[in-house]
């Protein structure tokens, strides 16, 4: 199998598994027991936490633990439980549902999913208590220019201190996909809440956390055990959280050469494939590879070449398998038989060069067949 579609998932790594599996036997204790084998358990945790925390210039205790990433977009949602909030409009499912439950408005992006800072300007009033964008688009690999974003939102809550205004306002970015080849740093970014997602860093799935940062008052989803400062109760996902930590150490490892070898092979694909349009043009990660082929239905690409071994997708999973245009490339101003068109692409550890050659001349021979048809 050729695997290209590693925004959806990627596989959890052996080192990975190895470091999560004594957490299922032997220690499995839970974590908030009095007993000595449970305080071991109880500081590693906390330990793997730290590990996390580390990793984006963070504390232990700035992390709450999530069963994944749209767990944590809910949850930093409650930042603006009495204010609107301002989100993209690429965001995913996860914001845009939770927002819908808010005074909320959307904020525009430019051809290359880049958000139009003017509109954000525009769309902000003394009403805002939460913005939200992520720092890499689901479906472009789009990076957000967040520091930017974060230096008008200090110039407005320093209008708002000025006259007397309460509002607080927060900036929470989901970065679900960046965490993997990207540095991401709070405090150089700006943002107040932060998604991650141990999913798509080659961790387990159902783990996520949410960073916050000092004085944010959130409304916890889940109540009861009081675990996670009382903002997420519930026994502790131990092994997940062990899992996610090995995961973002080796990502730590590995990012920077990953990024130029995703890179290298994005340019074999682009030389080698023929008759597409590229989407995502500018400012995407180097493992997005977003192509349209006018005239041509994706989903019959996806299934030809499912024939073939290679899995590739049309855009985000979860729209894709309940056949939804996608909303990204729509408010990039894609028509709807470009939406038609598009693939997505998404680089990763299960592939190496030899793949890359040849899943071009597959999906060369599926477009020719499908051009073939059309004729
Ligand atoms: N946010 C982004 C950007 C994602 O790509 C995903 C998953 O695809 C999610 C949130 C949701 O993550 P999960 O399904 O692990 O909760």
């Amino acid at each position: 199998m050729i695997y290209l579609d590693h925004a959806a998932a990627t596989p959890v790594s052996s080192k990975v598994f190895e470091a999560m599996k004594p957490y299922f036997s032997d220690e499995f204790f839970n974590p908030s027991a009095a007993y000595l084998p449970a305080k071991k358990v109880a500081s590693e945790y906390e330990a793997a936490k730290g590990v996390i925390a580390h990793a984006i210039g963070a504390k232990a205790s700035d992390l709450i633990m999530t069963a994944g990433a749209t767990e944590a977009n809910n949850l930093a949602f409650s930042a603006a439980l009495f204010g609107d909030c301002l989100y993209l409009a690429t965001e995913h499912d996860s914001v845009r549902k939770v927002a819908d439950r808010h005074y909320s408005k959307e904020i525009i992006v430019d051809k290359n999913g880049r958000l139009v800072l003017d509109d954000l300007k525009a769309k902000m009033t003394d009403n805002v208590g939460l913005i939200s964008i992520a720092l890499v688009n689901n479906e472009l690999g789009t990076i957000q220019p967040l520091s930017e974003v974060a230096a008008y939102i200090r110039e407005v809550r320093a209008d708002r201190l000025a006259r007397g205004i309460l509002q607080p306002l927060y900036l929470h970015s989901d970065a679900s996909q960046a965490l993997n080849l990207l540095n991401v740093n709070v405090a150089r970014l700006g943002v107040d809440l932060l998604t991650l997602n141990a999913a798509k860093v080659y961790g387990p799935k159902g783990v996520g956390a949410l960073y916050v940062s000092h004085n944010i008052k959130l409304l916890p989803i889940f109540v009861g055990g009081g675990q996670e400062r009382g903002l997420r109760s519930g026994t502790e996902n131990v092994p997940g959280v062990i899992g996610f930590a090995k995961a973002v150490e080796e990502a730590e490892k590995h990012k920077n050469g990953n990024r130029k070898k995703y890179a290298k092979w994005k340019k074999i694909l682009l030389s080698q494939l023929q008759g597409y349009e590229l989407i995502n043009k500018k400012h995407s990660l180097d493992n997005f590879i977003v192509l349209c082929y006018i005239g041509i239905d994706a989903e019959r690409l996806v299934f030809l070449l499912e024939d073939r071994g290679v899995c590739v997708s049309t855009g985000a999973a979860c729209a894709a398998n309940k056949g939804l245009r996608s909303h990204v490339l729509a408010a990039i101003g894609l028509s709807d038989s470009e939406i038609n068109g598009s693939l997505r692409l998404t680089l990763g550890e299960t592939n190496d060069e030899s793949q890359i050659h040849e899943a071009a001349r597959l999906i060369n021979e599926v477009v020719a067949i499908e051009r073939g048809r059309n004729a």
